[in-house]
């Protein structure tokens, strides 16, 4: 018998405050997180768990992965009250209070489940992060809150592998430019191709001490949903696991989804379980099942609760 307790289900990391990121009309828009958060009450799944708080990341903890003018550039739009940094990527009166936030929930999500208070983790944060890239903030990006996690474990935890397996349906373009060189974190993406942002090519694979380490795979629309997830679980297996992440983080876009109104790639409701499952599994396999989830993409409120409601069951029940 053991005297020390980690909770099997996993932990939910959310905060009212990144509801305050307005978008105005826009598909990255507050009722994603309301439309999953009702859903999960209405299921029975948001209580009964460990609640982390998120706290906002520190300057340190940004500049890890953002240059400082990055930074610097977003305070200062706050402080002008909001603007429009790309044609898809805007900030509201708040919204860099809320993208430290989001960055910091990774966090937060990440030590819970390092420190053993439970086995595995969901971020439920916005804005998503992946496209943010070193320099710039797109693609609905401000910070890149995966990133900024890995970094953390690695430089702060002493965490001396990780892996993060992005399945939203568009390439982390900020997440495998930020760890190219880096030999350290494994960053794997399946998504959609051609599309934006225009990244993932097959043969961009890492560059000097990172080459390798970065592994894409582009799949057309009209893959069949068979031969994506089987091929999620064989580059597992054969890329993944050999570099023996001791920390598994997962990019979880939803975006995949048949009916997403801007990306769709076929995926149904359950294959996002299937997914989950293959990703427990690796956990369990090499890193002791320490698994952090954080959202990213996934714009159709119609389904976006009972999408994240077969991730997060899939996430309590383990690898089976
Ligand atoms: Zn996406």
């Amino acid at each position: 018998m053991t005297a020390t307790r980690v909770s099997e289900k996993t932990a939910l990391v959310y905060d009212d405050l990144f509801l305050e990121h307005r978008t105005g009309d826009h598909p990255e828009c507050p009722e994603r997180l309301v439309a999953i958060r009702e859903r999960l009450i209405e299921s029975g799944l948001w209580e009964g768990r460990l609640h982390v708080p998120p706290r906002p990341a520190t300057d340190e903890e940004i500049l890890r992965v953002h240059a400082s003018e990055h930074l610097e550039r977003l305070r200062a739009a706050a402080a002008g009250r909001g603007a429009r940094l790309d044609p898809d990527t805007v900030m509201s009166e708040r919204s860099f209070e809320v993208a430290l936030l989001s960055a910091g929930g990774a966090i937060s999500a990440a030590e819970a489940v390092l420190d053993g208070r439970v086995r595995r983790a969901l971020a439920l944060v916005r804005p998503p992060g992946h496209h943010a890239t070193r320099d710039v903030a797109m693609g609905f990006c401000l910070l890149n809150n995966v990133a900024v996690a890995a970094r953390h474990l690695r430089v702060a935890r002493g965490v001396r592998r990780v892996a993060i397996l992005d399945w939203d349906v568009h390439h982390g373009n900020g997440t495998q430019e930020i760890f190219y060189d880096d030999p350290t974190v494994l960053y794997l993406s399946f998504h959609r191709w051609p599309f934006y942002p225009g990244t993932g090519a097959a043969d961009e694979t890492g560059a000097g001490e990172g080459k390798g380490f970065t592994v894409n795979v582009p799949l057309s629309a009209g893959t069949p949903r068979a031969e994506y997830l089987d091929r999620f679980q064989t580059v597992l297996e054969e890329k993944v696991k050999p570099f023996a992440p001791e920390f598994v983080l997962v990019s979880a876009g939803f975006d995949a989804y048949r009916d997403d109104p801007i990306g769709g790639l076929g995926l149904e409701t359950m294959d996002f379980a299937t997914l989950t499952h293959c990703a427990v599994e690796l956990a369990e396999s090499t890193a002791e099942g320490r698994l952090v989830s954080v959202l990213e993409g996934g714009y159709d409120l119609g389904e976006m609760g009972r999408l994240v409601e077969a991730h997060l069951a899939a996430l309590d029940s383990g690898g089976g």
